[in-house]
């Protein structure tokens, strides 16, 4: 017994040590750790098996009693060392003394958690017991599944119960312990349907069958074929216990007298004693080959434990970085963090009006955004052409009346053109002012976002830097706006490179040329009343001079719009913004305001340094224990003779 018991402070108590260290460290909020979760139908016996185990009494009973998760965390004391419990919910603590206290101490918890009818919730109770004949166990006890909702009870209880006890069973890292009652047909159990569609292959999940003492006469032999795994086989297999009935509870039975009772009653049952002497039956054989099962879970689940660590705490930093270090407080070391927060966040601002990389990276290249919206203005300019073209061979009466002079119908009046071309670029003036207007927005939105993600935390200095962007941008659009009525103004005056009108002319009229052949070819059959001919010679070759110099001049205000608005509204304004923001940190009395922190920011940030903390401090035990095991064996290999 002592060789066992050495064997088992070796290697079991570690195992178990670990993951409740991992636990009480917190980490069970960040990832999900090995546990074995009791599950079955209403009154199958699940709250009896974890008293027979833990040795105290639990709330139980028929109906719902178990209506929240009970976490039974069982600590193996030495021998002789005294009892004691701990019980813990929602921030509430308390120590008990004396296990006869523990149902109704459970009982008050569900009170308080899932209220005084008979709802459930899925918040847990944590319930500690140190006590030299326990195992060293943590089991979960869940809500019975129930089929019909009772007086009080919400009409989807069933939905609800089923849906907690999924949310357990279907992690990996849970065992499963299905308790059906030996007097119900095994394959009809919703339990282990449910285990069975999350584990198909059963590798995690561990059948328990309870009540022999109740099964239907004539049906033994199927009891003990399925518990040697021939009817629904299970990797882990079965177990069959015997506990205490309601009536030797009314005869106040004591816990151990109830397991003296069980092997008596295995022992002697002429049907169950070769499960008994297989090794397959009772209580302490029960808790024996959970035990073992929990540790060999617990090895195997470690690699991919420490897998999910190292990830969370790669993702905790991640976030950590994104949210900054907060500012510090040595008063010098403030200054300091403000200078480099406004700096990072201005040279950002010139990087994105610039088209170089962010360090704040993972906004869209506002260039695409500007080559869209400059795209768009050329189309303006090409479209205005098109339709003034289109009006004036329509109105050819009109162009008599309102522009033709004594000149003999071919010539064209320079004036006129004049005239026609001035009109025509001036439509173009108010569009332009337009997409000014546009693109300075586009801008100011961007620089608002990358203010507010570059400055994260700090919302003074956020409404600053918003606010110094907005005013910049309204002087820097008046600017622009300047220039661009300027250029308007100038291209009043009719203009471009004698070569370059020659050109455009001479192509203009090839493929007017081109053009005119084509249409005497197809109109040759149908007589055409050419009423306006001599008008028309007129008109065809004002056409050929204005396409050409619209075309000259749409080209120049193509990229000369677009080059004053990247002046003014990127460059100038980026650098002005740099300007701004680094004379407002001479202002030493506002530094204070400016560093004042969101609280929401800053309770995330401590957050998540607390988790990644816990993270680091979890990843110590886990090589720790690692490197233990490792040296046991070294160990144990050197004293093998
Ligand atoms: P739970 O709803 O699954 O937690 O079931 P309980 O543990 O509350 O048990 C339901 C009823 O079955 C109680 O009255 C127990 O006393 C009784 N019971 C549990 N196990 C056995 C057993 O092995 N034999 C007999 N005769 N009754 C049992
Ligand atoms: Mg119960």
């Amino acid at each position: 017994m002592s060789t066992l018991n050495q064997q088992y402070e070796e290697r079991v108590r570690p195992c178990i040590d670990l993951i409740d260290s991992l636990r009480s460290l917190g980490v069970e909020k960040d990832l999900a750790l090995p546990a074995i979760a009791v599950i079955g139908d209403q009154s199958s016996g699940k709250s009896s098996v974890l008293e027979a185990l833990s040795g105290v009494a639990l709330p139980r009973g028929s109906g719902i009693v178990t209506r929240c998760p009970l976490e039974l965390k069982m600590k193996r004391n030495k021998e002789g060392e005294e009892w004691y419990g701990y019980i813990s919910y929602e921030g509430h603590e308390e120590e008990i003394k004396d296990p006869a206290v523990v149902e109704k101490k459970i009982h008050d918890a569900q009170n308080r958690i899932a209220g005084k009818g008979a709802g459930i919730s899925d918040k847990l109770i944590s319930l500690e017991i140190g006590s030299p004949d326990v195992p060293d166990l943590t089991l979960i006890d869940l809500p019975g599944i129930a089929r019909v909702a009772v007086h009080g009870q919400p009409e989807d209880i069933g939905e609800q119960i089923k849906g907690l006890i999924q949310k357990f069973i279907k992690k990996q890292e849970t065992i499963s312990l299905v308790v059906v009652p030996c007097n119900v047909d095994i394959a009809t159990t919703e339990a282990l349907k449910m285990a069975q569609e999350v584990d198909p292959g059963g590798e995690r999940t561990l059948g328990i069958l309870t009540k022999p003492d109740l099964v239907d006469k004539g049906t033994e032999e199927t009891v003990v074929a399925v518990v040697h795994n021939e009817i629904i086989p299970l990797k882990k297999g079965y177990m069959i216990v015997r506990c205490r009935g309601q009536k030797e509870i009314k005869d106040k039975m004591s816990l151990s007298e109830a397991i003296e009772r069980e092997k008596v009653f295995f022992r002697d049952n002429l049907h169950f004693q070769i499960l008994f002497e297989e090794g397959y039956a009772t209580i302490p054989k029960l808790a024996e080959n959970l035990t073992l099962e929990l540790v060999h879970h617990i090895k195997a689940s470690l690699p991919r434990l420490e897998e999910q660590i190292e990830k969370k705490l790669a993702r905790t930093q991640a976030e950590l970085d994104k949210y900054g270090a907060g500012p510090p407080p040595d008063a010098a070391e403030r200054l300091s963090f403000l200078i480099d927060r406004v700096t990072a966040f201005t040279q950002d601002a010139i990087s994105l009006t610039t088209g170089e990389e962010l360090k704040f990276g993972g906004r869209a290249n506002i260039f695409a955004t500007l080559r869209k919206e400059f795209a768009v203005w050329k189309e303006i300019i090409e479209r205005s052409g098109v339709t003034f073209n289109w009006n004036i061979e329509k109105e050819v009466a009109q162009y008599e009346r309102k522009y033709r002079g004594r000149e003999l119908p071919g010539f064209i009046n320079y004036k006129t053109f004049e005239g026609m071309v001035k009109e025509q670029i001036k439509q173009l003036e108010e569009p332009a002012v337009m997409k000014l207007r546009e693109v300075a927005e586009i801008v100011k939105k961007e620089l608002f976002m990358l203010a507010k993600s570059s400055l994260v935390g700090l919302p003074n200095l956020i409404r600053t830097a918003q606010m110094k962007i907005e005013a910049i941008r309204k002087e820097k659009e008046i600017e622009a706006e300047s220039m661009l009525r300027t250029q308007f103004k100038m291209e009043l005056i009719v203009y471009t490179q004698d070569s370059t009108y020659s050109k455009k002319l001479g192509k203009r009229k090839r493929e007017a040329e081109a053009a005119f052949l084509n249409s005497t070819l197809v109109k040759t059959s149908t007589s055409s009343t050419a009423s306006n001919n001599d008008t028309g010679a007129t008109l065809k070759e004002m056409i050929k001079h204005l396409k050409s110099y619209y075309q000259i001049a749409g080209q120049r205000l193509a990229d000369q719009v677009p080059m004053v608005i990247r002046y003014q509204m990127l460059q100038e304004s980026a650098i002005e913004l740099q300007r701004e923001m680094l004379k407002m940190l001479q202002e030493k009395e506002k530094t204070e305001a400016l560093l004042e922190e969101d609280s929401s920011i800053k309770t995330k940030r401590v957050e998540l340094q607390k988790r990644h903390k816990r993270l680091s401090r979890a990843r110590i035990l886990l090589t720790d224990f690692s490197m233990n095991i490792y040296n046991f064996s070294a160990t144990q290999q050197k004293c093998k003779p």
